[in-house]
Protein backbone atom coordinates (compact mmCIF):
# COMPACT_ATOMS: atom_id res chain seq x y z
CA UNK A 1 0.00 0.00 0.00
CA UNK A 2 1.02 3.37 -0.93
CA UNK A 3 0.20 6.41 0.13
CA UNK A 4 0.71 10.14 -1.44
CA UNK A 5 1.50 12.28 0.52
CA UNK A 6 -0.66 15.20 -0.87
CA UNK A 7 -3.67 13.25 0.22
CA UNK A 8 -2.83 13.72 3.91
CA UNK A 9 -4.93 16.45 5.28
CA UNK A 10 -5.93 17.54 8.99
CA UNK A 11 -8.62 14.76 8.85
CA UNK A 12 -7.06 11.52 9.72
CA UNK A 13 -6.13 9.20 7.21
CA UNK A 14 -6.76 5.16 7.98
CA UNK A 15 -4.70 2.57 6.57
CA UNK A 16 -3.65 -1.21 7.11
CA UNK A 17 -0.64 -3.03 5.65
CA UNK A 18 0.05 -6.55 6.45
CA UNK A 19 3.19 -8.62 6.17
CA UNK A 20 3.07 -12.70 6.54
CA UNK A 21 1.07 -12.26 9.83
CA UNK A 22 2.27 -9.19 11.01
CA UNK A 23 -0.96 -6.06 10.68
CA UNK A 24 0.50 -2.82 10.45
CA UNK A 25 -2.61 0.08 11.13
CA UNK A 26 -3.19 3.04 12.45
CA UNK A 27 -3.83 7.09 10.52
CA UNK A 28 -1.83 9.96 9.44
CA UNK A 29 -2.50 13.12 9.99
CA UNK A 30 -1.05 16.22 8.43
CA UNK A 31 0.50 18.59 10.92
CA UNK A 32 2.64 20.65 8.78
CA UNK A 33 3.06 21.46 4.80
CA UNK A 34 5.01 18.65 4.64
CA UNK A 35 5.17 16.88 8.02
CA UNK A 36 2.23 14.55 8.85
CA UNK A 37 2.56 12.20 11.65
CA UNK A 38 1.99 8.55 11.77
CA UNK A 39 0.11 7.04 14.81
CA UNK A 40 -0.20 2.91 14.73
CA UNK A 41 -0.21 -0.06 16.02
CA UNK A 42 1.44 -3.56 14.94
CA UNK A 43 0.06 -6.76 16.09
CA UNK A 44 -0.42 -10.35 14.72
CA UNK A 45 2.89 -12.26 15.03
CA UNK A 46 6.10 -12.66 13.44
CA UNK A 47 8.79 -15.80 12.78
CA UNK A 48 11.50 -14.56 14.58
CA UNK A 49 14.53 -16.77 15.84
CA UNK A 50 15.72 -17.08 19.53
CA UNK A 51 19.12 -15.71 20.29
CA UNK A 52 20.02 -18.44 22.12
CA UNK A 53 19.16 -22.08 19.89
CA UNK A 54 18.54 -19.84 17.23
CA UNK A 55 15.26 -21.81 16.36
CA UNK A 56 12.16 -20.14 14.96
CA UNK A 57 9.69 -18.86 16.92
CA UNK A 58 6.11 -17.29 16.47
CA UNK A 59 6.24 -13.83 18.14
CA UNK A 60 2.88 -12.21 19.69
CA UNK A 61 3.20 -8.81 18.51
CA UNK A 62 1.46 -5.54 20.29
CA UNK A 63 3.72 -2.48 19.45
CA UNK A 64 2.58 1.25 19.70
CA UNK A 65 4.53 2.97 16.58
CA UNK A 66 4.46 5.95 16.63
CA UNK A 67 6.73 9.02 14.51
CA UNK A 68 6.97 11.71 11.68
CA UNK A 69 6.86 11.82 8.00
CA UNK A 70 8.70 14.05 6.21
CA UNK A 71 8.33 15.07 2.71
CA UNK A 72 11.87 14.99 1.17
CA UNK A 73 14.31 15.94 3.62
CA UNK A 74 13.58 16.73 7.05
CA UNK A 75 14.77 20.83 7.56
CA UNK A 76 13.40 21.05 11.27
CA UNK A 77 15.75 21.88 14.16
CA UNK A 78 13.33 19.99 16.46
CA UNK A 79 15.95 17.33 17.31
CA UNK A 80 13.39 15.30 19.43
CA UNK A 81 11.47 14.82 17.11
CA UNK A 82 11.46 10.80 15.15
CA UNK A 83 11.49 11.85 11.52
CA UNK A 84 11.42 9.54 8.99
CA UNK A 85 12.05 10.63 5.54
CA UNK A 86 10.03 9.96 2.35
CA UNK A 87 11.32 10.27 -1.18
CA UNK A 88 8.77 10.96 -4.36
CA UNK A 89 6.43 12.53 -2.19
CA UNK A 90 5.31 8.41 -1.53
CA UNK A 91 4.17 6.44 1.62
CA UNK A 92 5.29 2.94 1.07
CA UNK A 93 3.07 1.11 3.89
CA UNK A 94 5.04 -1.69 3.00
CA UNK A 95 9.23 -0.16 3.57
CA UNK A 96 7.87 1.21 7.22
CA UNK A 97 6.52 -1.66 8.35
CA UNK A 98 9.31 -3.67 7.04
CA UNK A 99 11.71 -1.60 8.90
CA UNK A 100 9.73 -1.62 12.06
CA UNK A 101 9.59 -5.28 11.85
CA UNK A 102 13.47 -5.21 11.67
CA UNK A 103 13.95 -3.14 14.38
CA UNK A 104 11.70 -5.71 16.23
CA UNK A 105 14.02 -8.96 15.45
CA UNK A 106 17.01 -6.72 16.41
CA UNK A 107 15.90 -6.46 19.80
CA UNK A 108 16.72 -9.36 22.09
CA UNK A 109 14.61 -12.13 22.24
CA UNK A 110 14.51 -15.62 23.72
CA UNK A 111 12.35 -18.40 23.20
CA UNK A 112 10.20 -20.23 25.99
CA UNK A 113 12.38 -23.47 26.00
CA UNK A 114 15.82 -21.25 26.95
CA UNK A 115 13.59 -18.95 29.07
CA UNK A 116 14.17 -21.44 31.94
CA UNK A 117 12.63 -23.88 33.62
CA UNK A 118 9.48 -22.30 35.55
CA UNK A 119 7.64 -21.62 32.74
CA UNK A 120 5.07 -23.40 31.36
CA UNK A 121 5.37 -24.27 27.03
CA UNK A 122 2.56 -22.53 25.20
CA UNK A 123 3.18 -25.29 22.34
ZN1 LIG B 1 15.69 -20.76 22.41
Amino acid sequence: MKIAFRKLGSQPLLFEENSDNAIFSGDLILKKSNLAQLNGTITGSISIPCDICAEEVERSLNEEISFYLSDGIYEGNDDELDVVEISQSMIDMEELLKSEIELIKSDYFCCKNCEGTSLDREF
